[in-house]
């Protein structure tokens, strides 16, 4: 019998949720995570995927899943540290650090796994991390599990940081003082001010953690915001995710050499979590590969942002502050943001509503995320979509 108080809880919770509008319910797709979309047998303009640049359904990567498949199996069979480490592992990670510029890197099951790992391996209850209060909640949670003191900063504040980081350095009570940020915030678009970042961290002595699981592939001719403001020799951590641009499931940190060493005898997810399978390291290798050898497809994704942008901007909607192909159409209240998707739905066009606890309450949003896949053709009947349901919502 299932404990009463238990029942009661979910209930009364999950009552609340739905009544306010906050109950997201998940819709399963019967296609690809492509462009176009299949969902209850009804096709749909695909904005809410993290395929920014179209490689989740590259023939070249399906390819190079297929073939380590017939030759390594489908399953790593251990964790890294006891057999789970292929060949390939190591030259995933090696591939990634060049594509960073970093000495060396470390790959994890997923971006989130590698922040719950790696900000825990390094910092402790002696310790304080200044994060953006907007950083992902991957963050968050890593930052929690390691004990350090977490001192909020107000958004993309630089005065705030610098008057945090003065108090927590001269306080005398912290070993070790972490600065953390996500390098493309990934509700709104708009990207870190690393520079000045970097800046205050040297002042006063910071270690600092960039995940630029939004901007990798995306800025920097790909290899990420951290490159796009060349300070690869400035940030110690610079977390990714093999799960959006990439096109596949993982997640990694680049550093120095001595960092990762640090990190593949004491991070847990590593240690005691099995390794990502052989299919999805190669086909990563090959993503990796791809964005190596030309920008052609970061080309198009931003071409066709900024298509979007200018359109949706033209038609009177609120897109925030975003420098991203990440474009947020913010709405405010809940339900009408949750209607106002709905009727994108009806009308063919697939944009996720982004409400409370993922995004403050009052802020509720739909998110758009062009891609390279995209053609003008669907952009256009997207602009036209947004248009129609708009002006019948009185939204503009
Ligand atoms: N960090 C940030 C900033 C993210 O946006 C995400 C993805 N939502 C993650 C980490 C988690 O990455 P993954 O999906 O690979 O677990």
């Amino acid at each position: 019998m299932s404990s009463n108080v238990l029942q009661d809880f979910l209930k009364l919770n999950l009552n609340e949720l739905k009544e306010k509008g906050l109950y997201n319910e998940i819709d399963p797709l019967e296609s690809s995570n492509g462009p176009v979309i299949k969902i209850n047998g009804k096709e749909l303009i695909n904005l809410s995927s993290n395929n920014y640049l179209g490689l989740a359904t590259d023939e070249r990567l399906k390819q190079a899943m297929v073939e380590a498949i017939k030759e390594y199996g489908v399953g790593a069979g251990a964790v890294r540290t006891i057999n789970g480490t292929f060949k390939l592992h190591l030259e995933l990670e090696d591939k990634i650090a060049k594509f960073k510029h970093t000495e060396a890197a470390i790959a994890y099951q997923s971006g989130f796994n590698c922040n719950m790992a790696a900000i825990s391996a390094v910092m402790d209850k002696n310790d304080a991390i200044l994060s953006d209060e907007l950083n992902h909640a991957s963050i968050i949670d890593g930052c929690r599990l390691s004990k350090a003191k977490i001192i909020r900063v107000n958004h993309s504040d630089m005065l705030d940081l610098r008057n945090k980081a003065k108090e927590a350095k001269e306080s005398g009570l912290y070993n070790k003082i972490m600065v953390i940020t996500d390098g493309v915030f990934s509700m709104d678009g708009d990207i870190a001010k690393l520079p000045e970042i970097v800046e205050i961290a040297e002042e006063f002595d910071l270690i600092t953690y960039v995940d630029d699981a939004h901007g990798s592939g995306v800025l920097g001719k790909g290899a990420g915001t951290v490159k796009h403001f060349q300070l690869s020799d400035k940030v110690d951590f610079q977390i990714g995710t093999l799960s959006k641009a990439i096109g596949v499931v993982g997640g990694y940190v680049a550093g120095k050499k001595d960092l990762i060493d640090w990190l593949k005898v004491r991070s847990r997810p590593f240690l005691f979590s099995t390794a990502l399978t052989p299919a999805d390291i190669a086909a990563s290798i090959k993503s990796i590969e791809i964005l190596s050898d030309s920008t052609e497809l970061q080309e198009k994704l931003w071409e066709n942002s900024e298509y979007l942008k200018k359109g949706l901007t033209k038609l009177g909607f609120d897109i925030g502050k975003s420098e991203t192909p990440i474009t947020p159409c913010i709405i405010g209240d809940e339900l009408q943001t949750q209607q106002f998707s709905k009727r994108l739905y009806e009308e063919g066009v697939y944009a996720k509503s982004i409400v409370f606890p993922t995004v403050p309450k009052g802020t509720g949003r739909v998110r758009n995320m062009p891609t390279a896949g995209h053609s003008k053709e669907m952009l256009d009947q997207t602009l036209a979509v947004y248009e129609k349901v708009g002006k019948e919502m009185n939204l503009i």
